[in-house]
């Protein structure tokens, strides 16, 4: 990661078949939860402590995009966003599965501390160069997700405007852009290598 990390907007349900792997339906808009700044912590070689006793966790490998100026309605993705990580939605599972029966917020399952590990940032790439690209996750040396921004429900344009003009869109703030299919449980000892096609932009190991 490095630098100021402001809000922390994240996107559920935008790809078609993670959608379909936990039985939701596809939605209409596009899904947008938060989680506490205080989420965010690098990537980067890192021992990453996950709350014990809570249940089920699962790892979401996704997209993140650094918003770099406050947004002025009209603005491109190239115009807002300068850089870009890749990151991991930490979920508690089975709590989400139960604050979702009951109708409470998702705080408890998404907002923990380390809740939001990213790697170190590269340049934000032209369209062709994210079409070109897909993303990937390992788990001990195993890729158990891949992901590209054709798979999107809602592109990134769309992402950042709907955002933007429903809750506001600042320099600092981060978007998780939602995960591909193939999300799993996360256990002490795993180890999971983000890729951006060949190139590993950050590693972990939980502890
Ligand atoms: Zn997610």
């Amino acid at each position: 990661m490095g630098g100021t990390v402001n809000n922390v907007y994240c996107v559920g349900r935008n790809y078609v078949l993670h959608a379909e792997e936990l039985g939701n339906e596809v939605p209409a808009e596009p899904l947008i939860f938060l989680k506490p700044s205080h989420a965010a912590v690098a990537l980067d070689k890192a021992v990453i402590e996950l709350p014990k006793d809570a249940g089920m966790i699962h790892y979401e490998g996704e997209l993140v995009l650094r918003i770099a100026r406050d947004y002025v309605p009209g603005m491109t993705v190239d115009e807002l966003v300068d850089v870009m990580a890749l990151g991991l939605d930490f979920t508690l599972r089975d709590i989400q599965s139960d604050l979702k029966k009951k109708g409470l917020p998702w705080t408890p399952a998404k907002g923990f501390r380390n809740a939001a590990p990213l790697t170190p940032y590269i340049a934000f790439p032209e369209q062709e160069e994210l079409e070109a690209t897909d993303f990937t996750v390992r788990k001990n040396g195993v890729e158990v997700q891949r992901g590209n921004v054709q798979n999107m429900i809602f592109p990134l344009q769309k992402i950042i405007d709907f955002i933007a003009s429903r809750y506001g869109l600042g320099k600092d703030d981060i978007i998780f852009t939602g995960t591909p299919a193939g999300v799993g449980p996360v256990v002490p000892g795993d180890s999971f290598e983000l890729f951006w096609g060949d190139k590993l932009l950050g590693t972990c190991l939980i502890g």
